[in-house]
């Protein structure tokens, strides 16, 4: 029997996205002749069916005529989605010579159940000197575990784990034993993956890789490329965002509100656990306490954007003081920038490379406490 694993940091897939012009499909044979971008020939028998498998996406199959197993190479082509084929594992090697035992291996490629082979790479922990099979998550002997993962993913875990925002600064910083021993505690009892809330892609995790039409940006580059890079700044630079005209006082109609009673370090504290920022937004407009002590408050909202969109680490030299036009509204700034990169199905254009970014992120801020304590 065939079947895949998935990334240990994304969740996402190393083969099988298959990709079709979607306006171009004829509704009758569409779904037999999507494109294998693998390339490699690979069975895959017994696909299972979409009939009934779908809740919300039953409005695609309608709308397109045919099922979801595909990627809209309209939004993302096989192209763009190359780099979640190339992966590497980090293992654990007892017998090597330092004192550091877990290695990251050369980059590979996935095989099929669970099974990927890598090359040797760099690290002096690697226990081979050659290319060597490995086989993820649950191997057949009593080997210990390897773990999958693209790339770009650990560059990213490897910000998140350090809070370093420099790439190669981050990945040498990464404790690899510490960050084994995390994923090593971490349950994976369907052996494909670890038990974390892997979003969108938690959905995609079948037999084999669902590639589901509108979730296309699951497998869009991380990177800020030159055309996101470009809308950023001139998003930044837009004089969309004026501050909003000073509301009446309702300061005297407040009878009870618990706000009101909060020292101001409770009170901020209080605001750095509302995760979301519509959230925080929706606190606004039910107390009015809030919404005074926020509404001019330019260093909230810079803080703001700076802890809730950590990971665009291209943004936050662009919303220092000197960059910003008079009179900008940070609050509407921050909520236009979190409206651009949120993920979200259908999203299409630019920020796609960004709202994975984000989705890959909210992983990594999981494995963050379970590293910290394994690194004690
Ligand atoms: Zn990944």
């Amino acid at each position: 029997m065939s079947w895949d694993c998935y990334c240990t940091i994304c969740g996402g897939p190393f083969e099988i996205c298959q990709f079709r012009t979607i306006r171009k499909a004829k509704p009758a044979d569409s779904q037999h002749q999507a494109t294998d971008a693998t390339g490699d020939g690979r069975e895959r028998a017994e696909e299972p069916s979409s009939a009934g498998e779908y809740d919300s996406d039953e409005s695609d199959e309608s709308e397109y005529g045919f099922g979801n197993d595909v990627y809209d190479e309209d939004i993302i082509t096989a192209d763009e989605a190359r780099w979640t084929r190339t992966l590497s594992v980090l293992g654990l090697n007892p017998h090597a010579a330092g004192a550091k035992k877990a290695f990251v291996s050369g980059p590979g490629r996935y095989y099929d159940r669970s099974i990927v082979d890598v090359e040797v790479g760099d690290d002096p922990s690697y226990p081979y000197t050659e290319a060597y099979r490995f086989r993820c998550y649950s191997p057949d002997d009593d080997d210990d575990p390897v773990f999958p993962f693209h790339r770009p993913c650990y560059e990213l875990l490897a910000q998140a784990l350090t809070r370093t925002d420099g790439v190669e600064t981050a990945v040498k910083q990464v404790g690899k034993d510490a960050l084994y021993a995390a994923m090593q505690s971490i349950p994976h009892p369907i052996r494909r993956c670890l038990s974390l809330d892997y979003g969108f892609n938690a959905k995609a995790q079948e037999q084999w890789w669902r590639c589901m039409l509108g979730y296309e940006f699951v497998v869009a580059p991380l990177d800020c490329t030159p055309a996101s890079s470009a809308l950023l700044r001139a998003t930044i630079a837009s004089h969309s965002f004026q501050p909003a005209a000073v509301a009446r006082d309702l300061a005297p109609k407040v009878r009870n509100d618990l706000f009101q009673k909060l020292p101001f370090e409770i009170f901020h504290m209080v605001l750095s656990l509302v995760g979301d920022n519509d959230a925080v937004l929706s606190l606004c407009r039910a107390s009015w306490p809030v919404n005074a002590a926020l509404r001019d408050n330019e260093p909230f909202w810079r803080s703001r954007i700076r802890t809730s969109l950590r990971c665009l680490f291209e943004l936050h030299p662009l919303i220092a003081d000197d960059h910003l036009p008079p009179g900008k509204s940070l609050k509407g700034l921050l909520l236009a920038l979190d409206a651009l990169t949120r993920p979200r199905k259908h999203m299409r254009g630019p920020f796609m490379g960004l709202a994975n970014r984000r989705h890959v992120w909210s992983v990594c801020e999981q494995l963050v406490d379970v590293y910290l304590a394994a690194s004690r």
